[in-house]
């Protein structure tokens, strides 16, 4: 009779965990779109929102294009979604960023996983590009990859690299700069972390929304997102 006990325990907990499967690399990710609604409608601060519907936001989507390291297009779609919260507090960044006639321009935002897998196999430093074991938190919609521009004409300020330099020169900490690159890079970090986002420490361009902990990873399509 214990031993039944025992198995029907083992059982019932073999199967409670099976409620979301882990995938190849060990992680629970969110992929199927009717998950993700229910998700949300439990836990409404899940939510993804597209940021094409805010105003003053400027975008340059490198992954709906071939220019970026992969050489390939990755997104069908030039879109960028992010946690509510996370829109919310790049929104008053930019308004931050008006009063100096400048705006942000959105490289990349929310992520798929699946996209994630996929630069881990074309590009395996994961110094630059996030282990598939891990997740990148572009995957939890709270990271944002940004730069400034004006906000009259829309042209880039001058930063310390192109996107996507996997070199030296895209640490934030790197000084051997001239002085108006380093003023453009360090204005635009120290702003952003007033408004609760931490630069990476090989990439100026990134931006991790504190909190990102409490996001799951999730692998759903732009098309899907736009639907809802
Ligand atoms: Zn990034």
């Amino acid at each position: 009779m214990r031993l039944i006990l025992l198995l029907s325990a083992v059982l019932f907990f073999s199967v409670s965990c099976q409620a979301q499967p882990k995938n190849e690399f060990g992680l629970k990710v969110t992929s199927d779109i009717k998950q993700y609604k229910q998700e949300i409608k439990n836990n409404p601060i899940l939510e993804l929102v597209n940021l094409r519907e805010y105003e003053g936001l400027f975008f340059d989507i490198k992954y709906a294009t071939s220019e970026n390291f992969t050489k390939e297009i990755i997104y069908p779609s030039a879109e960028a979604f992010a946690r509510k919260q996370v829109a919310t507090n790049l929104m008053r960044a930019n308004k931050t960023f008006n009063e100096r006639g400048l705006a942000l321009k959105i490289f990349d935002a929310y992520r798929p996983y699946s996209a994630t897998v996929k630069f881990y196999e074309i590009y395996r430093d994961t110094n630059y590009v996030a282990s598939p074991y891990i997740g990148s938190r572009h995957n939890r919609g709270c990271a944002v990859d940004i730069t400034l521009v004006d906000m009259e004409t829309g042209e880039e300020l001058p930063m310390p690299t192109a996107y996507d330099n996997f070199t030296e020169k895209a640490h934030p900490n790197f000084e051997d700069l001239p002085a108006n690159l380093i003023a453009n890079r360090d204005y635009l970090i120290e702003t952003m972390q007033q408004f609760g986002f931490k630069v990476y420490p090989t990439e100026w361009w990134h931006f991790d929304f504190n909190g990102w902990e409490q996001f799951n990873l999730l692998d759903i399509k732009f098309e899907d997102l736009k639907e809802l």
